[in-house]
């Protein structure tokens, strides 16, 4: 496999052609970024840090029987994926009341749901990332209904495999945003969970002290952001350099 040219340049990961059109790689640069790139900064091993967290969580996700775009890791920064064809929303589940959800609705951070709360969101930082339903990606032309139905059924199956995973290491899976695609190689075929599981994109609190363990530090200005996120890779089993 050879890398070739820089296709996208995002807020925290660049991705790159490969001599096979089916095949991207992936690199984790340590740029953080928060309110739809508006906070942006340079944190030491974060790139390594969550390159790492993710391809072992894509790992127990495929084990687990959800189909993912991660092929392998190639070194530190880098892993090798299959191109997709993205779906321009992010799906959201939440097991704990928290962030846009608490502000929206007036509801306290931390308000425990009886059952997990499923939603969609476009994906635009120009429009802030509005929240839509079924109506809008089916009507506006962002994804069919089958593919609405499956990134649902996907996103809760995930929280299945992750929020024991994590629950086992005393921490608790507030909320977690995915994205999915079709291989480009394979434009009719299975819908495949796409870009990253990392501390970066879900909220994770320690179960008994509620200590926040993920980007809200970043958000927040709590400091030691990826110190607490290799406390959460070696807490759940990732191993690091
Ligand atoms: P952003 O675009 O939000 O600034 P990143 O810096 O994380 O985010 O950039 C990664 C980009 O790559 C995202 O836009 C994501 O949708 C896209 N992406 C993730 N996985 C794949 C894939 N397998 N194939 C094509 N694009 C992907
Ligand atoms: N999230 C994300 N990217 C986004 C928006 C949200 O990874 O562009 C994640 C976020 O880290 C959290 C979950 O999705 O784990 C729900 O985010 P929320 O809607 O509460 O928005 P936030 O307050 O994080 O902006």
């Amino acid at each position: 496999m050879e890398k070739r040219r820089e296709l996208y340049r995002g807020k925290a990961k660049t991705v790159y052609a490969t001599d096979d059109p089916g095949l991207l790689v992936m690199h984790f640069r340590d740029d953080t970024s928060a309110f739809d790139g508006i906070k942006v900064s340079q944190l030491e091993q974060k790139g390594e840090t969550n390159n790492r967290i993710n391809a072992y969580i894509m790992g127990k996700l495929g084990a687990a029987g959800v189909a993912t775009h991660f092929v392998r890791l190639l070194n530190e920064r880098e892993s090798l994926v299959v191109s997709l064809k993205m779906i321009p929303v992010e799906c959201v589940v939440r097991n704990v009341c928290a962030g846009s959800m608490a502000k929206r609705y007036g509801i306290a951070e931390g308000t425990r749901l009886p059952e997990p709360i499923f939603e969609f969101f476009y994906k635009s930082d120009a429009l802030h990332d509005p929240l839509v339903n079924d109506d809008h990606i089916r009507i506006l032309g962002w994804a069919n209904a089958r593919d609405i139905a499956e990134m649902k059924a996907l996103t809760l199956r995930v929280n299945q495999v992750l929020k024991p995973l994590f629950a086992d290491a005393g921490i608790e899976l507030v909320d977690y945003k995915l994205e999915f695609g079709h291989a480009i190689s394979d434009p009719t075929g299975p819908l495949l969970l796409g870009d990253e599981f990392t501390p970066d994109g879900c909220r994770l609190w320690d179960l008994s002290t509620e200590e926040k363990l993920d980007k809200d530090r970043f958000r927040r200005d709590l400091g030691s952001v990826i110190e607490k996120y290799r406390e959460v890779a070696t807490r759940i089993g990732v191993p690091l350099q």
